[in-house]
């Protein structure tokens, strides 16, 4: 019988309606009452880690849920985190970055309906996941969500609403869970690990472009992070029209040793700098590195773990390039 651990951080998944609406309050002994059927293939262990709408969800909660999992890793053959939607995929992928090449599956989960109502979706996943997570194939960090097994590097909430909240961006599902059974498109199992890393470097940015916004507000961005994410538009560039002053801004604070990064607004296929003079002449002038076909919420969180131990240019690149938990196809292969 497998041993699981199963880890409660919050979310719709654990809500109940209160005076202002959904607040999080089943405790995670009560999430198991809801899946008895479970109990025929693994033995869980419930545990409280924090009760939390995931739009709280930060940078140092990330550290404790990793610390926890490292803590307890000897002790159990995997991990069922139940979270919030709205910052799962990025959870996911900061984990992805924290707990590399685990042979034990770290499971992620939450529900768009609370576990209590009758009609919801929150039995299925949780099922789902505690299945997953004991099947012996099983390894890595992914989210387990309407039936689908997603990259933990990979996933990005496309609906607020219905069921199928997730999508596995520029990259397909690793595998599908239907009716109890688990099927595969991706064998490969995790090895080589568990390697952890326990700190962050929260100092990552996030400035997205719209038409027409002050160049001066990127310089606020500089002035704060560490690293800054630009989320331009299509293919990737930096306007360079008379009005904006990106380009001397940029200049100077790259000479300061920020880590500029470029990455799209749209959300499939991924960003391509070479493609337009808006942003082959950026990259070449400034060393943009560039998402291409990574999520912003892998972009983002590869940042903080890397920006923990290094800052230096040619590690940061390096690093950023390098794939881990399949976030990245292009220029890594
Ligand atoms: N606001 C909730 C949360 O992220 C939404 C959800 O769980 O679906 O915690």
């Amino acid at each position: 019988m497998k041993k699981i651990l199963l880890i409660a951080t919050g979310g719709t998944i654990v809500s109940r309606m209160g005076k202002n609406g959904l607040v999080p309050q089943i405790r995670a002994e009560e999430l198991l009452q809801y899946v008895p059927q479970c109990r025929e293939f693994c033995e869980v262990t419930a545990m409280q880690l924090m009760n939390l709408d995931s739009t709280n969800m930060a940078p140092r909660d990330w550290e404790v849920i990793a610390r926890s999992i490292r803590e307890q890793y000897a002790q159990y053959d995997g991990f069922v985190i139940c979270h919030g939607t709205d910052t799962l995929a990025f959870t996911a992928a900061v984990l992805s970055y924290m707990i590399q090449s685990s042979p034990k599956p770290i499971v992620l989960t939450g529900a768009q309906k609370p576990i209590d109502l009758e009609i919801t979706d929150a039995r299925t996943n949780l099922a789902d996941s505690l299945l997953y997570a004991s099947d012996p194939n099983s390894s890595g960090v992914v989210i387990v969500f309407d039936g689908k097994v997603i990259a933990g590097t990979r996933a990005k909430k496309m609906r607020t609403k219905s069921y199928n909240a997730f999508s596995s961006i520029n990259y397909p599902s690793l595998a599908v869970i239907r009716e109890g059974k688990i099927l595969r498109y991706n064998e490969s199992k995790e090895q080589g690990g568990p390697v952890f890393y326990e700190k962050l470097n929260s100092k990552v940015g996030v400035f997205k472009l719209i038409p027409g916004v002050p160049s001066d507000i990127l310089d606020s961005y500089f002035r704060l992070f560490d690293a800054v994410v630009i989320e331009s538009f299509g293919a990737g560039g930096i306007p360079d029209a008379p009005y904006y002053k990106f380009s001397d801004i940029i200049a100077r604070w790259k000479d300061a040793g920020k880590i500029l990064v470029m990455c799209t607004q749209v959300t499939n296929e991924g960003s391509d700098m070479g493609v337009y003079e808006v942003g082959k002449g950026a990259k070449s002038e400034f060393g943009f590195l560039e998402t291409y076909d990574m999520t912003l919420e892998a972009a983002v969180t590869k940042l903080m773990w890397i920006l923990s131990f290094t800052h230096d240019r040619e590690q940061v690149k390096k690093l950023f390039y390098t794939q881990v938990n399949h976030d990245i196809l292009y220029p890594a292969q």
